[in-house]
């Protein structure tokens, strides 16, 4: 174990002796954000990892924060603007300008500022090359946004939001071509966002945003005007870790609670964990759990090592994701009708669980990406 891997073990082991998963379900089902929990990330340093001393940062790498999520989440701490903020500080990392550098990234470590981040549309859904939303370049260099996005995580809350436009219309011929990546601050006149209602218990708020001829600044755009794919996936492939730690970490924190419960509960007067048909589907989730677990900080360290892990992570999404899906149905049914009893908290895990084999891309489309990059089939989307 490394310095910082150490340190993060000590300070989630702090943080979990502070705060319990009965304070965040009490959040979640008042939809109030988790203000002690985000506190914690503040004041414990935790949002400062990762990012380099010279902008504010502890320094330590995504392995770092990957392995927080998944601690946390381990006790079903979930923390409230993780993924956006982290997976918007990687590509500004890599490809933004010194100035950009020093402006944006040191308040992200001491939470005075954060960041949401902008793909989804209402009508383009997964299919990111048909997006509508414009940014195009004025005579005086500044870019003029228009259109909206929908599941904005924590727009309003945000200070900036990194956000994806078209800057010219869609190429037939090479629609990776126009897409561009910029920074916005979620206050310029134009902006509107109005609160989104879903049926889970998440630490955050989704907006539906819209852009009504806002004027972003020349020095807003992110690396080069046309060509943000790249830029793009430097913070896909983040996503897709952090997130995978996060279903990983849930994924046994409902293992665990299932398993509490068939060890004591016996209707027939043995425990329900010596039948096979509960023990089993456990056996097999929690080996799948540790299957992904293994993947993602291996994918972790060849990302930290600057390597290519398009492939590897989009494999962690699937295994991570299903992983938790069989965690969360096997929870259900050890629980029997006490599963959708809301205080035994074992049904937003199984929503979650649900919902993270669709975002924050779906598993087919993934699995098509797989099938084309590893075992050469003809791509398909
Ligand atoms: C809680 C939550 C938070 C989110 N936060 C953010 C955020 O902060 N920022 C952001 O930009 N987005 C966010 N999203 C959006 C999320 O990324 C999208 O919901 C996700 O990418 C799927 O897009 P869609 O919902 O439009 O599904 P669609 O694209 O409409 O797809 C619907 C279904 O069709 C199938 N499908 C679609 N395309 C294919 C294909 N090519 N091959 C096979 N099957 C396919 C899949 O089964 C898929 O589940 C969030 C979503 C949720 C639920």
């Amino acid at each position: 174990m490394s310095e910082s891997q150490a340190a993060v073990r000590e300070i989630c082991d702090a943080i979990i002796k502070r705060v319990d998963r009965a304070y965040v379900a009490e959040c979640g089902r008042k939809n109030e954000f988790p203000q002690k929990l985000w506190d914690m990330w503040v004041d414990t340093g935790l949002l400062s990892m990762g990012l380099p001393e010279e902008f504010g940062g502890a320094g330590g790498s995504l392995k770092d924060i990957v392995l927080a999520l998944d601690l946390l989440h381990r006790e079903a701490l979930l923390l409230p603007i993780a993924v956006t903020n982290f997976m918007s500080r990687e590509p500004i990392m890599h490809y933004a300008t010194q100035a950009q550098k020093e402006r944006y990234l040191p308040p992200t470590a001491t939470g005075e500022e954060f960041f949401s981040f902008g793909i989804t549309e209402p009508d383009s859904g997964t299919n990111t090359f048909k997006i509508k939303t414009t940014a195009i370049r004025q005579p005086d260099g500044t870019f003029l946004l228009n259109g909206g996005k929908t599941y904005q995580t924590a727009f309003l809350e945000s200070s900036h939001c990194l956000l994806v436009a078209r800057t010219s219309p869609l190429d037939s011929e090479d629609r990776t071509h126009g897409i561009s990546v910029f920074i916005v601050d979620t206050t310029l006149p134009g902006i509107s966002a109005t609160p989104m209602s879903i049926g889970m218990y998440l630490p955050e708020q989704q907006y539906q945003t819209y852009f009504d001829n806002v004027v972003l600044p020349a020095d807003s755009l992110v690396g080069e005007e046309g060509k943000g794919l790249s830029i793009l996936f430097s913070s896909l492939n983040s996503e897709r870790l952090l997130v995978a730690a996060m279903n990983v970490g849930q994924a046994d924190y409902v293992l665990k609670r299932a398993a509490e419960y068939a060890k004591v509960r016996a209707p027939f007067g043995v425990p329900i964990g010596s039948y096979q048909s509960i023990a089993h589907p456990m056996a097999r989730a929690k080996t799948y759990v540790e299957a992904a677990r293994l993947m993602m900080y291996q994918a972790c360290d060849k990302h930290d090592r600057g390597e290519s892990v398009g492939l590897d992570v989009n494999m962690v999404k699937i295994l991570s994701s299903e992983a938790f899906k069989m965690a969360a149905e096997i929870a259900m049914t050890t629980f029997g009708g006490a599963g959708v009893d809301v205080s035994q908290d074992i049904l937003p895990f199984y929503i979650a669980a649900q919902n993270n084999t669709v975002a924050p891309v779906n598993n087919q489309i993934v699995l098509s990406f797989i099938a084309e990059k590893a075992l050469g089939l003809p791509k398909c989307y």
